[in-house]
């Protein structure tokens, strides 16, 4: 049986706060540490791949694998590129059961830079801080995993729940915000992008085409969806509804679909 230091790839992929890197030396406390030892069982002169959250990833050889303590040698360090340029920041109404985790995970895979958990009137939950704090730990972990398993090169941030006008009034703050809303039907994502800044700029005279980074805000509703009065509320922010086709998505697919189809559009997939 070959040694998993003899498999070049996929190496494990472990976000670790940044001040775990001191020159070349990568030192490992926490639940990390469990996870190579006991788990994966990995021994010193096996390779992982440690990312500290600046887009940069490192490839570090083990060196000491201790109970309470890891310690590795960055061997390589490598600018990261599975980061998109569109900045697409999520804000979900807070759905029952674990669909809204399943939309963090799901929406880390495809590259949200933020989720924004929101309250909104039809939520069965009542209040913002109905979200205990060891909900909010357990979404956290679901990002770090997925943004792990997908090599992403940063960590998607995750904000406290906030009430739906404070994520409109924030949620204005990008290039672009749409809401997506079952009732719209005519103006669709495509049109809303092409005639938004994200449209790519012909450089004069040359066969270059410069896309500007841009950001995206996406509202999408709870199961109930949204009340006529929250969309006339965001549509005094300036936050566009637009339309996710003829059939009624549940929140999750419309959530997902919207992401996919701003990648695919801005061709950032
Ligand atoms: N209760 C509503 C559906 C809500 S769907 C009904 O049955 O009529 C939950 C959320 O998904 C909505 O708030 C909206 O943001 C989004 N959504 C679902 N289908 C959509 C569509 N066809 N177009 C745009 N948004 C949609």
């Amino acid at each position: 049986m070959p040694s998993s230091a003899s498999l070049p790839f996929p190496m494990h992929r472990f976000f670790v706060p940044p001040n775990s890197i001191q020159g070349n030396t990568v030192t490992l406390s926490g639940s990390v540490v469990h996870q190579i030892r006991d788990v994966l069982r990995l021994s010193p002169g096996d390779m992982i791949v440690v990312l500290d959250d600046s887009g940069w990833e490192y490839r570090v050889r083990l060196v000491m694998v201790e109970q309470a303590k890891v310690v590795g040698q960055i061997e390589q360090k490598v600018l990261t590129r599975t980061e998109p340029r569109t900045k697409i920041t999520l804000y979900q109404s807070l759905l029952k059961g674990d669909k809204f985790e399943w939309i963090l995970q799901k929406g880390t895979e495809l590259g949200v830079v933020e989720f924004v958990p929101v309250v909104s009137d039809r939520c069965v939950i009542g209040s913002v801080d109905d979200v205990s704090k060891v909900k909010f730990g357990r979404w956290q972990r679901i990002t770090l995993e997925a943004a792990e398993q997908s090599r992403r090169a940063r960590l998607p941030r995750l904000h406290l729940p906030m009430l739906f006008p404070q994520a409109c009034e924030r949620a204005r703050r990008a290039d672009l915000a749409v809401l997506p809303w079952e009732e719209e039907k005519t103006r669709t994502l495509r049109t809303m992008l092409a005639t938004s800044d994200a449209s790519p700029i012909q450089v004069r005279g040359k066969n270059l085409v410069i896309r500007k980074p841009f950001s995206i805000s996406i509202i999408v509703g709870p199961e109930g969806g949204f009340t006529s009065r929250e969309v006339d509320q965001a549509r005094r922010y300036g936050i566009a509804p637009v339309t996710l086709g003829p059939r009624i998505l549940r929140a999750e697919t419309a959530a997902l679909a919207a992401i996919t189809i701003i990648l695919y559009q801005l061709e950032d997939m």
